[in-house]
């Protein structure tokens, strides 16, 4: 088997991002990190605990983050990994939109994100990983053998979320939806600390016209261009 290298997915909210990162993962016998569903474990952890109030993130947050603990554990049922926090699963409550709607909040506070950046890059010491989420070519893996930017047109993204959220019984108007959308994208564009952005040597991805079988194949082929260069 060639030496195994690090793929790095960023783009904006739903692009189908964790699809394709999770589909190339099992294709390649790689170790997939939902990078995204930890801001999310870290955003409901706050939610419980009362530290977002109107909309603010409370700086306790900061110190309590030591006492978060999350951790993948692979269900065989879903046949993904499913987070836990502090040993419970919570796989569920943080695909709530009350969840969804803080995030990007919590994301934009530089010592949450100083804590789980740490946690990913040690995840991806090894190497062999497809991570994704809005700074992992830019921040968090830098050197990842294959940087890819995922985008696609507003109207496309928001019917994919719509379906996904009817699918896990949640019905919410179209509106409410790409509203959620708009405003996490605007968010993490223009936040101060890794804002989402193309890496440098990032290659770009519009999958507005693919199928997931199209994409896959696609960047199927970039990962097999970047193994064989690896291996010269
Ligand atoms: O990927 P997902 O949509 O679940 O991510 C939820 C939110 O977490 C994003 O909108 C963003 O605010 C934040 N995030 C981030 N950096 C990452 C992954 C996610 O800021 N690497």
């Amino acid at each position: 088997m060639s030496q195994a290298i690090n793929i790095a997915i960023d783009g904006y909210s739903s692009t189908g991002k964790s699809t394709l990162a999770r589909q190339l993962a099992g294709k390649l016998g790689y170790r997939y990190i939902d990078t995204g569903a930890m801001y999310r474990g870290v955003t409901l952890y706050a939610l419980r605990k009362g530290l977002i109030i109107n909309g603010k993130v409370l700086q306790q947050l900061e110190f309590d983050l030591p006492r978060i603990q999350l951790e993948f554990i692979h269900n065989k049922n879903r046949g993904a990994s499913d987070l836990y926090l502090n040993g419970e699963n919570v796989e569920e409550a943080i695909r709530e939109m009350m969840v969804a709607k803080a995030v990007s909040k919590v994301a934009a506070v530089s010592s949450v994100r100083k804590y789980l950046v740490e946690a990913q890059q040690k995840m991806a010491a090894q190497k062999g990983v497809v991570m994704d989420g809005r700074d992992i070519g830019t921040v968090v893996l830098p050197e990842a053998e294959l940087k890819v930017f995922v985008t696609a047109s507003q109207e496309i993204r928001t019917e994919r979320r719509y379906q996904e959220l009817k699918q896990l019984g949640k019905v919410l108007s179209k509106t409410e939806v790409e509203a959620n959308l708009m405003e996490r994208d605007l968010l993490d564009t223009t936040r101060k600390d890794s804002p989402l952005k193309q890496a440098k040597g990032a290659l770009l991805l519009d999958n507005s016209g693919l199928s997931r079988e199209e994409q896959l194949d696609l960047v199927r082929g970039w990962v097999d261009e970047r193994l064989a260069t690896c291996a010269e």
